[in-house]
């Protein structure tokens, strides 16, 4: 089948411009104007922006805390993702203590087989490593798994400095890349413990629990850790300036530092934790929402190009029920936010519309520098022959509001109730195929698994 998207204007992480793209079987077949269209359905974009589909990878569907389950499991996280423009997303396949990496792949693959509306792949957690775990990495490379996870915070999940300097250059023999959550687990653990031994119970302890140095120490100590091991490395859901300043360190050494953030940290702050009654509990995220001089710091180097993608870290857990888990003390809220849905126009409406972001900035961080960093470009991340045809029709004068009413996440609330967006997708493509008219969902659990390449340490 052959579909020509006419009269919108592509956009690539380098330019915009007018054209028409041809799909067939599921690729790009051609971009240009006056293209031939005998044989083909068409598809009117006038007006629209034409985005290559936007890559989350930062994603927890379907994960079980020990005291919670995500409200959201890969049917419906997928299906929000989709409805908002993104066609890929990488979620955290975690090792069991004691377990191996090719059971949770499994387990991560039973979650999401055939049950997703966008196309997905798996990093790694490692949560156990061990000598039986390190030979387990290329097997991981094999399955397309070529990015892991490692967490310097959660006592179950934790790995120490020592493990976290061989598991680096185990992985950088394969040419992989690590992501680390960044902040110092013993001293928010004791933080923790002096709030509640003060008998201070409330959601606002969260975030007093875990200031920013303790996200800068830990990204300093990542960073010099990773020098010592010689490799590059990702830094997940970045939210400080202290954590900025010393990436910025690092990268005058001449290391290489890829930055993640999130929407959460570019538009909302910590003043919200000062709502009334347990409402505050529904910003409960690790890090949590930070100051607005840290916002600032955060659009200034997105303005800058410091930092390299934003995905959601996407972890939604119900205000009534799970949330309130931490009624009686905050340490027990499960941490996460929903945002899978609302990256792009949050993205567009905070980022393009106040003239902070380009759109050509907005094709570099939400796609085109993740498929990069993740091994799937240019089969993804771009506009261009031969890519698949994972195409969002962004209609940029859409106006809208979020509601948690209107969502498609499984969640009883969203941090962006009520919000004014603009920009909105009138159309989204999946390898060609249409799964979404209008910002809704026509067509479901069509993604597929996708095996990844190894990274390709772009740039810097
Ligand atoms: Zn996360």
């Amino acid at each position: 089948m052959k579909t020509l998207i006419q009269n919108g204007t592509v956009v690539t992480s380098q330019k915009k411009f007018d054209a028409d793209l041809l799909v067939e079987d599921g690729k790009i077949a051609a971009i240009g104007t006056n293209l031939p269209k005998e044989g083909c359905e068409t598809f009117d974009a006038a007006g629209c922006l034409l985005f290559p589909g936007f890559i989350d990878a930062h994603t927890h569907l379907d994960m079980d805390t020990g005291t919670a389950l995500t409200a959201d499991d890969f049917y419906s996280g997928t299906r929000a993702a989709i409805a908002g423009g993104t066609t890929m997303l990488l979620d955290f396949a975690t090792q069991d203590k004691g377990k191996t990496l090719s059971g949770a792949l499994k387990i991560w693959h039973g979650k999401a087989d055939g049950k997703s509306s966008c196309d997905y792949g798996f990093h790694m957690a490692i949560v156990d490593w061990n000598p039986a775990v390190s030979a387990e990495i290329d097997e991981m490379v094999k399955e397309g798994v070529t990015s892991f996870k490692l967490y310097l915070a959660y006592d179950n999940l934790r790995v120490s400095d020592g493990e976290l300097y061989e598991i680096l250059k185990r992985v950088g023999q394969v040419h992989g890349i690590i992501g680390v959550h960044c902040e110092n687990g013993d001293l928010v653990n004791r933080m923790v413990a002096e709030n509640r031994a003060a008998g201070n119970l409330t959601p606002n302890y969260h975030p007093l629990s875990r200031p920013d140095f303790v996200e800068a120490e830990a990204v300093a100590r990542y960073c010099y850790i990773a020098q010592a091991a010689g490799v590059p490395i990702n830094i997940v859901h970045l939210s400080t300036k202290a954590g900025l300043e010393e990436v910025r360190r690092a990268r005058a050494r001449g290391q290489k530092v890829y930055i993640e953030s999130c929407p959460q940290y570019f538009t909302l702050d910590d003043s919200l934790y000062s709502l009334p009654g347990f409402e505050s509990a529904k910003y409960v995220c690790s890090p949590p929402l930070r100051k607005k001089a840290d916002q600032a710091a955060l659009w200034g180097a997105l303005e800058a190009g410091e930092i390299d993608t934003i995905s959601t870290d996407h972890c939604s857990f119900n205000w009534k029920g799970q949330k309130e888990l931490g009624k009686e003390d905050f340490s027990k809220i499960p941490n996460g936010l929903p945002g899978i849905e609302h990256r792009p126009v949050l993205m567009y409406t905070h980022g393009v519309m106040t003239g902070k972001m380009t759109v050509e900035q907005m094709a570099k961080l939400l796609s085109e520098n993740t498929a990069r960093l993740f091994g799937l470009y240019p089969q993804k991340g771009v506009l261009a022959v031969g890519s698949d045809a994972d195409i969002v029709v962004w209609d940029p004068l859409f106006q809208s509001s979020i509601h948690a009413e209107t969502q498609y996440q499984n969640v009883d609330y969203t941090p962006y109730e009520g919000q004014k967006t603009v920009g909105r997708t009138k159309a989204v493509f999946l390898r060609g195929t249409q799964v979404v008219c209008d910002g809704r969902v026509v067509c479901e659990n069509s993604g597929i698994y996708v095996s990844r390449a190894q990274s390709e340490y772009y740039g810097r």
